[in-house]
């Protein structure tokens, strides 16, 4: 195998990427890179899955061949979403961190174009794009392509498969014929192979191989809790690693959609995938998975055989499988690529022997450790969000004229209250969260008697500022908290309604919502139909009574007392609302 010496990447590149810790070139970018550095380079027309190294395949060469003197657009790469396209420019920017007079922009859609106009206006060698936007920019002759050297469909069968081909095939033709072009798919159906054969000259066409062999790659921890504790070790285990992107095992659908709905009440980016869903919901949820929008896919063995995702930080084993040899399986989807995966256990105190027969199976040592404490937790969290404010991306144009207002207010703090203050906004959610919570490696008796913040079960009646509704929908008709919070969303078309607790019955369901949008709620919502049915909401006459612990939707939430949530799923990683369900604060996004 080749270094990337070798195979020509040099300077600061080389410096750049050593720092990220790429040591030798994976097998498409042996095979891209030499093709963009020569001279009469071909076309280049690859099946690659996702995670095998395509963004420094095309980027490190696009990057090396930038001329800097010239401020034109030089290299083009088109992906399908706003995610993709910005996570590209993000990592031309990291390989070229040692060669900042190069310039590269992100132009997406869903986003103000002005702002893009003036980045482009400012210098853009390399432009990262989704196509509608660039079909657009070019129309308005802000883009201007008919000079390109280079340009890159990435993940081209997901860009036809949304429905991009006219504006594709638009923008190619506004290409120059003696550009270099490169097409990147996972899969080569008849529409990606058209596109192909009409732009594209000579081609050299490769398939890049699944890399499964990670195991080595892979170290296992293993978390021993009481079963009842099992949610909340998750919970900590997931904060503890705010960069997680792994996939839950449960042991059957009904655990696993009982998980994925507490993770997302509780405000994680998680989403299930199990054998009763159908095939188009299944696609919905691998697809966001894929793209990162979900970082927690809680699933079962057999429907997270059909996922293909190589870039998994953790596998979480939330139960331990019946046949071992499904471990293996499981904890082989991470440490994929070159990179370092970690395979989590929750077990519970009896599973000693099992855990060491699944060492024997694995031929490795499963590290014991204990389930980090809720100060550990915040410490971690804490240096999360000053890594993310050192990394995030200032848009002067948008603040600087505030800036000596805001100063001015701020005058009478200095430096460290300031950062204190600053900090408190993003992370006391956390420290709220973790204050009381018990030491759950602790036998349950030890902390019966301090309050389990955690697993508090103090039921309330309607809050203060909140209206609750009875609404004519229920289990029966497969309605899920997510699912209401969904309508309310859509049927007000108001994003940022509070919604509190959800109980939903066999045929019916109660909720509460913030009382300002009573009004609207009841106008919106009573003339829809769902399913066929007529939606009936009317707000609820009795306060209610204590409820019985024994109502179904009760037992399910056993682990807690109802969560509040609030309308409008995030998707940004990171903004992750851990708020704790008894705490009646509420954070804005
Ligand atoms: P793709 O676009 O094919 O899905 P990416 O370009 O996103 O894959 O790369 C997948 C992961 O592998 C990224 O985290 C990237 O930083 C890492 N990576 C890429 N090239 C190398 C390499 N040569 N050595 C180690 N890691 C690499
Ligand atoms: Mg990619």
């Amino acid at each position: 195998m080749k270094s990337f010496v070798e195979i020509g990447i040099e300077g600061g590149f080389l410096k750049a990427i050593e720092e990220l810790g790429f040591e030798k070139p994976m097998p498409v970018q042996e095979k891209v890179i030499p093709q963009l550095l020569s001279d009469e380079g071909n076309d280049i027309v690859a099946l690659a899955q996702t995670g095998t190294g395509k963004t420094a395949a095309f980027g490190l060469p696009l990057l090396q061949r930038v001329n800097t003197k010239n401020k034109k657009t030089q290299h083009v790469i088109i992906s399908p979403t706003r995610e993709l396209c910005v996570q590209i420019a993000e990592d031309l920017k990291d390989y070229s961190k040692y060669n900042d007079k190069i310039k590269i922009v992100a132009v997406f859609g869903g986003a103000s174009i002005e702002h893009q106009i003036k980045a482009i206006k400012r210098g853009a060698h390399i432009i990262s794009a989704t196509p509608g936007r660039l079909l657009d920019l070019i129309k308005r002759r802000v883009v201007d392509l008919r000079n390109i050297k280079t340009v890159v469909l990435d993940e081209a069968d997901e860009m036809l498969n949304m429905g991009f081909r006219e504006d594709l095939e638009a923008i190619l033709t506004d290409t120059p014929k003696e550009k270099q072009a490169l097409l990147f798919s996972a899969t080569m159906p008849k529409e990606v192979k058209k596109i192909a054969d009409k732009f594209m000259n000579n081609a050299i066409e490769f398939t890049v191989g699944k890399k499964n062999a990670g195991a080595e790659n892979v170290s296992h921890i293993c978390y021993s809790v009481h079963a009842k504790d099992r949610y909340l070790a998750l919970k900590r285990i997931v904060d503890f690693n705010p960069n997680v992107y792994g996939i839950v095992f449960c042991r059957t659908r009904r655990e696993t959609q009982d998980v994925a709905e507490k993770l997302m009440q509780d405000g994680y980016n998680a989403d299930a995938l199990h054998g009763d869903l159908s095939q188009a919901q299944r696609d919905v949820v691998m697809g966001k998975f894929r793209v990162k929008h979900i970082s927690l896919l809680v699933a079962t063995d057999v429907a997270a055989r059909g996922l293909d995702v190589t870039d998994l930080t953790h596998v979480i084993n939330y139960n331990l499988p019946d046949e071992l040899e499904i471990y293996t399986h499981r904890s082989g989807r991470t440490g994929r690529a070159g990179k370092f995966g970690i395979s989590i256990i929750i077990s519970n105190l009896k599973e000693k022997r099992k855990i060491s027969l699944i060492e024997k199976q694995i031929g490795k040592k499963i590290e014991h450790l204990p389930v980090p404490l809720g100060k550990e937790i915040c410490k971690v969290q804490l240096f999360h969000v000053i890594d993310r404010m050192q990394k995030v991306a200032v848009d002067s144009a948008q603040i600087d004229e505030f800036i000596p207002e805001i100063s001015k207010k701020l005058e009478w703090l200095d430096r460290d209250e300031l950062i204190k203050k600053f900090v408190s906004v993003e992370f006391n959610r956390f420290t709220e969260y973790y204050k009381n919570t018990p030491d759950l490696n602790k036998p349950s008796d030890e902390r019966k008697s301090r309050k389990d913040r955690d697993g508090g079960s103090n039921r309330r009646n309607t809050q203060q500022g909140y209206t609750r509704f009875f609404l004519n929908l229920g289990q029966m008709d497969k309605i899920r908290p997510v699912d209401l919070i969904g309508m309310v969303n859509d049927f007000t078309g108001i994003r940022d309604i509070e919604i509190g607790e959800i109980d939903i019955k066999k045929t019916f369901s109660f909720f509460e919502v913030d009382s300002k949008f009573k009004d609207e709620l009841l106008t919106a919502f009573n003339t829809q139909t769902y399913k066929g049915r007529k939606v009936n909401l009317e707000i609820s006459g009795k306060e209610p009574a204590k409820k019985s612990r024994s109502s179904r939707s009760d037992r399910r939430n056993r682990d807690g007392d109802k969560p509040r949530f609030k309308s409008g799923r995030k998707s940004s990683r990171g903004s992750r609302n851990s708020s704790e369900k008894s705490d009646r604060k509420r954070y804005k996004k």
